[in-house]
């Protein structure tokens, strides 16, 4: 045999047994989306690098060190999405969605991709949901998009989670911070690690993100952004928490929550686990308002605002996930001749919508029905050489532990009708 080879670091395979809990979390985020009104996009999954230098911006963790960019056969730059923002922004504006309806709302799900140290609830390969709102500018849809990621976290059972929300202002407070900002840095310049000294001059909001510990030590005693909001940012802000107060959404104002991703405007909100289930990684869903970015993509002058979350985090936190999924009926061939007959009876059963599962090795009938007792079917349908010349089966509660003879024509409905009621029953015990 030769060397098996691994899955790439930080990138997970999902099995079976954990796949019921994913399929959970993406319907649900389909279903809640769809209820607030947004619609499905996808893109691909790679994209021109040039779209996240612009977009996240250079000097970003995630554009500076995290991306899985290469150049292709063509000799074209190309990037894995590291998120899903610049990629739906891209094709709203390549598409001309702003030219259909003056308000557009999206959702997406899948992955993302980030060269980062895994760890317990950081990833390489990881998949977001999310959504973007386009047209806009007032303070109601942020109150409505984060209602929808409550709303959402909440029906997926995700206990102990706070909203912390904080406004960064317009262009005008961010340029004044700005100056603020570095005028506070500077005397600490030698403390900073090198890329923040780099960040110092380019952009020093970005310093804000960085992960490295001595980079936070430093911002933990920094200005906050609050006192240089202008008047049209604050009443924006004021609004947004009034919206907030009247959908029962209580907050965290945190005016330490800023980040140096270019996109951002006055909106930002994370939602974090307040245990330490997760450890550092403890937000689970990040968004704001980027009204800026649809204009800078080539598109028009169109306020925006989104958010993301990711899946593996909101796993970690489950504190039960649904069980797997198990077949209505286990078909057994009384004897290894049956089984071209049981394969046939078995299609039929399967085109009428019943989940059926058969071992079809030739295994002695005892062993085929302990498979049947393990794989969670309700039913087994057993065909011997009687049955099959009387064009019946035998039908066994694999429960209730009886059985009973049944003819092949009008099976299905027979077999839907016992499991029915079988639902039924365990359903009022319950
Ligand atoms: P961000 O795009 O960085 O604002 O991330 C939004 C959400 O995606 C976070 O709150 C996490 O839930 C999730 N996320 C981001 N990076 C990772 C990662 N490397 N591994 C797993 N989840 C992630």
């Amino acid at each position: 045999m030769g060397q098996a080879l691994r899955a790439v670091r930080g990138m997970n395979d999902i099995l079976p047994a954990q796949s019921s809990g994913w399929r959970a979390l993406e319907q649900g985020f389909r279903a809640w989306a769809e209820r607030y009104g947004f619609g499905e996009i996808r893109t691909p999954l790679v994209e021109p690098t040039a779209l996240f230098g612009r977009s996240i911006g250079d000097g970003t963790d995630i554009v500076d060190k995290e991306m899985y960019s290469f150049v292709d056969k063509g000799e074209h730059a190309l990037t894995l999405r590291p998120e899903g923002t610049a990629s739906v922004v891209r094709a709203f504006v390549q598409h001309k969605l702003y030219a259909l309806e003056p308000v557009t709302k999206l959702y997406y799900l899948g992955p993302m991709y980030r060269r980062e140290r895994p760890a317990r609830g950081r990833y390489r390969q990881f998949h977001q949901v999310g959504v973007e709102l386009f047209g806009d500018a007032g303070p109601l849809v942020d109150a409505e998009v984060i209602d929808l990621a409550v709303r959402y976290l909440e029906a997926a059972g995700i206990p102990r989670l706070a909203v912390h929300l904080n406004s960064l202002g317009g262009p005008a407070a961010r340029s004044a911070y700005e100056i603020a900002l570095k005028t506070y840095l500077t005397p600490h310049r030698t403390s900073l690690s090198a890329d923040s000294q780099r960040r110092l001059e380019l952009n020093p909001l970005r310093i804000l993100d960085s992960k490295d510990p001595a980079d936070q030590a430093v911002v933990q005693h920094a200005p906050t952004l609050t006192a240089f909001l202008d008047d049209t940012d604050r009443a924006h802000f004021a609004a947004l928490q009034e919206a907030l107060a009247r959908l029962d959404i209580p907050v965290v104002h945190d005016p330490k929550l800023v980040r140096g991703l270019d996109y951002y405007s006055r909106t930002l909100f994370e939602i974090r686990a307040t245990d330490d289930t997760l450890g550092a990684q403890n937000a689970v869903c990040g968004g704001g308002r980027y009204d800026a970015l649809v204009q800078s993509l080539g598109g028009p002058d169109c306020p925006a605002v989104g958010f993301a979350m990711g899946l593996e985090r909101l796993l970690l936190l489950q504190p039960s996930q649904p069980a797997p999924t198990t077949p209505d009926v286990f078909a057994v061939a009384v004897s290894p001749d049956e089984r071209p007959t049981l394969l046939a009876l078995v299609q039929q059963l399967r085109q009428h919508g019943l989940s059926v599962d058969v071992d079809l090795r030739g295994q002695s009938l005892k062993s085929q029905m302990r498979r049947a007792d393990k794989s969670g079917a309700r039913l087994a349908l057993l065909l011997g050489a009687d049955e099959a010349a009387a064009s019946a089966v035998q039908v066994r509660d694999l429960v209730a532990q009886q059985s009973e003879r049944l003819a092949q024509s009008g099976l299905a409905a027979a077999l839907r009708a016992r499991l029915d009621a079988a639902a039924a029953s365990s359903d009022t015990e319950r």
